[in-house]
């Protein structure tokens, strides 16, 4: 099966074959050894961050990283805005609220990119506001969000700038030494090609070394984890079998190229479908230019039903992706990360033809 969603990924050979590797306990030095190469390796794909950033790792999927993140940084009084235009947005606003934390949530509505007039009129009315939270990509949509304004933003105001990277990180740009973000959220089995259950929140080591005391979990407190990771350790078990899978998969992603290369293979494959969708009338949601390289999202053409359409791929080994809440009669996506050949994309445009017509 190719898997065509956002997450998880059709899994390369070398990837699946990482997880048949030896037993390890996660108390013995060989696990912290892959866990400070994971931290390593998660740094070098952008190198700006190395000098003030760590990695920290957990186990759980997207959702723990972005919830440890919020929980670790987000002050329990002084309110964090969130900017949402999309499901993910909307979830960090969700994660604070049951983190019973102070929040300002802003709505820009689903289509529409990050504009930053409403943002600053949200900031000046409330001068307490003390981080904002914003979504890379908002993968509801496929909007890569322009984070250059905000981030310069946040930084004249002394903001902390959290950002859920989940379905961009490894494969978009991450300005780390301009935008200077306080945490960054993302996982093992997006844009890494892992498989889920590892996690990692890429923070300043300066925020996470301060003490602010503001984790309302202790599984999900990023100050918890940080002194004993540097040395490779966990305060909890982790899921060794996803470590092993990351570390094949971060080697493979630097082997290839990097987010650069990985970002020009998503762009191919997503250019190629979109052209030839176009071509027989279905045309995309978002406006040329605004997607992220990794997912797409179309309109569902008259007379077409979304799971029609996801049965008979299906039946052709292909598994594609619905809308969201009220996008979902509107839309389908397909998402090109993963091991996806050549050969896998025309068996797709053929059997896209068969359906179209
Ligand atoms: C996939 C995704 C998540 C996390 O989803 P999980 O199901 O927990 O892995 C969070 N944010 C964005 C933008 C995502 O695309």
């Amino acid at each position: 099966m190719i898997l065509l969603n956002p997450g998880p990924v059709t899994l390369s050979a070398r990837v699946r074959a990482a997880l048949g590797r030896e037993d390890l306990c996660h108390r013995e030095p060989e696990f912290a050894a892959l866990t400070l190469a994971l931290g390593e390796g998660l740094l070098a794909i952008y190198p700006e961050s190395v000098a003030d950033y760590a990695a920290v790792l957990l186990t759980g999927s997207g959702s723990c990283a972005v919830e440890a993140m919020l929980s670790t940084f987000a002050a329990p009084e002084r309110p964090t805005l969130v900017i949402c235009n999309g499901v993910y947005g909307e979830r960090m606003a969700q994660m604070l609220g049951r983190q019973r934390k102070a929040l300002r949530q802003l709505d820009l509505g689903w289509q529409s990119p990050l504009d930053l007039e409403p943002i600053v009129a949200a900031l000046d009315a409330e001068p307490q506001i003390a981080a904002v939270a914003v979504v890379h990509h908002e993968t509801t949509t496929g909007r890569l969000n322009v984070l250059d304004g905000l981030a310069r933003l946040c930084r004249e105001r002394g903001l902390d700038l959290l950002i859920d990277a989940v379905s961009s990180f490894g494969a978009e740009p991450i300005d780390f030494a301009a935008w200077q973000p306080t945490a960054v959220a993302a996982t093992a089995n997006k844009c890494l090609h892992g498989i889920p259950g590892a996690a990692f929140v890429v923070a300043r080591r300066e925020c996470l070394q301060e003490g602010r005391g503001y984790a309302t979990s202790l599984y999900l407190d990023l100050e918890g984890y940080c002194p004993a990771q540097r040395a490779g350790w966990s305060p909890f078990t982790q899921s060794v079998q996803a470590f092993q899978a990351l570390h094949e998969a971060l080697c493979e992603h630097r082997e290839e190229g990097g987010w650069r290369a990985r970002r020009a293979r998503y762009l191919h494959l997503s250019n190629t479908l979109a052209e030839h969708l176009r071509a027989r009338g279905v045309t995309p949601l978002l406006e040329e230019g605004a997607s992220a390289a990794m997912l797409r999202a179309y309109r569902l053409p008259e007379g077409l039903d979304y799971p029609r359409l996801h049965d008979a791929l299906k039946a052709r080994g292909f598994v594609i992706y619905a809308g969201q809440g009220r996008l979902a009669e509107q839309i389908f996506r397909i998402a090109t990360m993963g091991a996806i050949g050549d050969d896998d994309l025309q068996r797709l445009l053929q059997a896209l033809d068969e359906n179209l017509v």
